[in-house]
């Protein structure tokens, strides 16, 4: 049982924190101010402004945990959390470094070689490396060891065949970070003989084909590699070790403020709407509650990745309530609204979080997947 509930007691409010906090603060309403953008639901998935990417870099809150010989700040995973925390409830539109500052960059400290790291890290500071990630596909989603995209060794370097589905924001990224298979399947052994890539966006034979969304708007995308012609200097970590390196960096994707958050937007201006009668300050506490022990937990797993511990089981439970929050706040935001007069740009926002609603627990992993593995790990204690 200790696997789960032995989540640590820790804040995120020491003084260097709490200072980079209202350093974060103080650009976010500059930032706001002098370019007028407006907070949005889901912002870092959403919100695609490289500009305002560029900008969050210079102010030096982009790759704070690369290593100063790379450029960054080297700055630990609760300082990271603190500027994910601030930007992500502001609803500031993150999404075009988002992944590759939330999860190329760990990775490519843990993996990487030398010439990634000199070549990448620095973009990553800079804010301008915008990465997908290549790894669920049409039939293999949950269970990700059932992909089927390969590898195959050439004499120069390697040859990419298959189809990736769900990849988020691959029409605008210069890079996917694919996972393919390049061994034979060994039905006993299915996790074993995969591998992850590095391949340019604009390779030839690799098409980026739209997935537009309920809402009329393109973030996914499917993507096809037809004898797809890389080197041997894309290949990410080590051949075989696919595997661990993207369970190892999904940690850092499911724990962070963005599975607790998305919704942010939606909540802080219902609740700035609504007149303080004791109904809504009883919905209101009940939101502050429940996002005040999720955020103890989300802060916990942070804690603990920043000393280099395992924390998958951990990671997937704070995602699937995080998630579950997220989706109750959208819920609890339209029955809020119900006696208010029409405001256009409210109703925008929790439309936005209602048409959302669905993705928040499928991303990252499905929520019910996340509670068979938080369950394999309790009884395997
Ligand atoms: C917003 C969003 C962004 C995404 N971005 C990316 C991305 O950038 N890159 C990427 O590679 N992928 C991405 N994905 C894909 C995502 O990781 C997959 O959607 C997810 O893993 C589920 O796979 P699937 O959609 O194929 O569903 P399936 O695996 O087909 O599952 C369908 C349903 O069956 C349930 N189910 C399946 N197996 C089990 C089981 N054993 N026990 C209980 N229930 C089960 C699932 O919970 C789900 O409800 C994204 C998805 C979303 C929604």
């Amino acid at each position: 049982m200790t696997v789960v509930s032995a989540f640590e007691s820790l804040t995120v409010s020491e003084p260097e924190l709490l200072s980079l906090r209202h350093e974060v603060r103080d650009f976010l309403e500059h930032d706001r101010q002098s370019h007028g953008w407006r907070p949005i639901v889901d912002s870092w998935m959403s919100g695609w402004d490289e500009a305002f990417s560029r900008r969050l870099a210079d102010a030096g809150f982009t790759g704070v945990t690369v290593s100063p010989e790379y450029g960054g700040r080297g700055l630990g995973f609760l300082h990271r959390y603190v500027i994910g925390e601030e930007l992500i409830a502001a609803g500031a539109p993150v999404a075009a470094h988002w992944t590759a500052d939330r999860q190329v960059a760990p990775s490519l400290e843990s993996y990487g070689t030398e010439e990634q790291k000199r070549e990448l890290l620095p973009r990553i500071v800079a804010g301008t490396l915008y990465s997908a990630i290549g790894m669920s596909e049409p039939e293999a989603g949950s269970d990700l060891a059932a992909a089927t995209t390969r590898a195959t060794r050439t004499d120069g370097g390697w040859l990419l065949n298959g189809r990736k589905v769900w990849t988020t924001g691959a029409h605008r990224a210069q890079q996917i970070v694919v996972f393919a298979r390049t061994s034979p399947l060994d039905t006993a052994h299915r996790h074993a003989g995969f591998s992850q890539f590095i391949v340019p966006i604009d390779s030839p034979g690799l098409l980026v084909e739209p997935i537009v969304t309920i809402d009329g708007l393109h973030h996914f995308n499917e993507v096809v590699f037809t004898d797809v012609e890389i080197s041997d200097s894309a290949v990410f970590g080590a051949i075989g070790n696919g595997w661990t390196q993207v369970t190892s960096e999904l940690s850092f994707e499911r724990s962070g403020p963005d599975r607790i958050l998305s919704t942010a937007a939606v909540i802080d201006a219902t609740l700035h709407a609504v007149d303080a009668t004791a109904d809504t300050a009883l919905t209101a506490g009940h939101l502050a509650a429940k996002f005040l022990s999720l955020r103890q937990l989300s802060v916990s797993v942070a804690g603990a990745l920043a000393d280099g511990r395992d924390q998958a089981l951990r990671a997937a439970l704070v995602k699937d309530l995080g998630t579950q929050f997220e989706q109750d706040s959208v819920d609890t935001a339209s029955d809020l609204l119900e006696d208010l007069p029409p405001d256009q740009d409210l109703t925008a926002l929790v439309t936005a979080g209602r048409t959302h609603r669905p993705m928040f627990t499928l991303r990252g992993g499905t929520n019910e997947i996340l509670r068979g593995m938080v369950a394999k790990g309790m009884t395997a204690q």
